[in-house]
């Protein structure tokens, strides 16, 4: 952590209301890990699998990605790490896949899709992350579930792979934690019995956020025009936080936003308990979190939504002034 947040490193991300917001930090490679101590992050709340991949010519081998994916857990130190699986399509192109020509990559063949319809890749790296976890805790989480049959598809592989662990008498994890990424509207919309079987949830806010408003987070022209503090898409992270409480599913999120203060202040405000984010974020976030009074926030979202405004930036970041409220 940068000097000015090293006195926080072992405080919690405590409000003046008494709301304590977990922050996870985002990973991809081994050499994210130091930034977990030194950050002071209460865990990975997203751990990249795809970097892996891209970064070599060939497919990994299970035994080295099982290497991997245990000195994670290793550099963890018994802090949680949840490991999204492959999210790889026709714009991240592995060297070693037929490309796709595909006219929306963002929107096509990618992450799950490729997973259940591919199943030895996934396979293989669910047995990495299996045999990685024996003896402690299993996070996995899978991208771009939009519609419940699939996580009820990706979670049956897993369940499959622990069985097959099993038969052949190898230690098995000592617990195993199966959640979604909810990227796509649609997700937010499942029928109740899929927040009853998903472990967890964890919204993937860069891309939710490009197919709520329809526009593509790789262009700048268009991705500008429409602000993460908009109020029908805090509303609408609110519905999905409530229906997640509803059944008691943990919810959290993951996008880049959850790293910017006045984004980090609105999501809690909005009932998000947990937030994933970049190592160097998570200093910023704190301090700024155990400043502000997250009623005050969602007083000021609820008027501004009354008024019919259509984004709250100019109201919070005046909040933030007036309260000097500093990152
Ligand atoms: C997201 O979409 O918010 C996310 C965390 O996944 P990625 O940025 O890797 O698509
Ligand atoms: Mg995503």
């Amino acid at each position: 952590a940068s000097k000015a947040y090293i006195d926080l490193v072992g405080k919690k991300a405590t409000t003046p209301c008494g709301k304590t917001i977990a922050l996870h930090m985002n990973a991809g490679l081994m050499a994210d890990l130091p930034s977990l101590a030194s950050s002071g992050a209460d865990g990975v709340g997203l751990f990249r699998t795809e970097l892996q991949f891209l970064i070599r010519n060939s497919v990994p081998k299970r035994g080295e990605l099982a290497t991997l994916y245990s000195s994670v857990m290793d550099a963890a130190r018994g802090k949680r790490v949840a490991f999204r699986t492959l999210d790889i399509g026709s714009d991240k192109v592995l060297p070693y896949m037929k490309p796709q020509d595909e006219p929306n990559p963002a929107m096509g063949w990618r992450a799950i899709r490729v997973g259940l319809d591919k199943r030895g890749v996934m396979r293989m790296q669910l047995q990495a992350l299996i045999r990685a976890c024996a003896g402690r805790p299993l996070t996995v989480m899978f991208p771009f579930i939009a519609q419940f049959e699939e996580f009820r598809a990706a979670r049956a592989m897993v369940d499959a792979e622990i069985e097959n662990e099993k038969r052949l008498g190898h230690v098995l994890p000592t617990s195993v934690e199966v959640g979604a990424m909810l990227e796509t509207p649609s997700l937010a919309f499942a029928p109740d019995q899929f927040f009853m079987e998903a472990d967890f949830i964890s919204i993937g806010g860069n891309d939710l956020k490009q197919f709520f408003f329809a526009a593509d987070r790789e262009n700048e022209r268009v991705r500008k025009r429409y602000d993460t503090l908009n109020i029908s898409f805090l509303s609408f992270i609110r519905q999905i936080v409530e229906r997640c409480d509803a059944h008691g599913t943990p919810v959290s999120f993951c996008g880049e936003d959850a790293g910017r203060p006045l984004e980090a202040v609105c999501f809690a405000a909005m009932g998000l308990m947990s937030l994933s984010m970049r190592p160097a974020s998570i200093g910023p976030i704190k301090n700024v979190l155990r400043q502000v009074n997250l009623d005050d926030i969602a007083e000021i979202i609820n008027a501004a939504a009354k008024r019919g405004d259509q984004s709250v930036r100019t109201e919070i970041a005046a909040y933030m002034v007036d309260n000097g409220v500093t990152p």
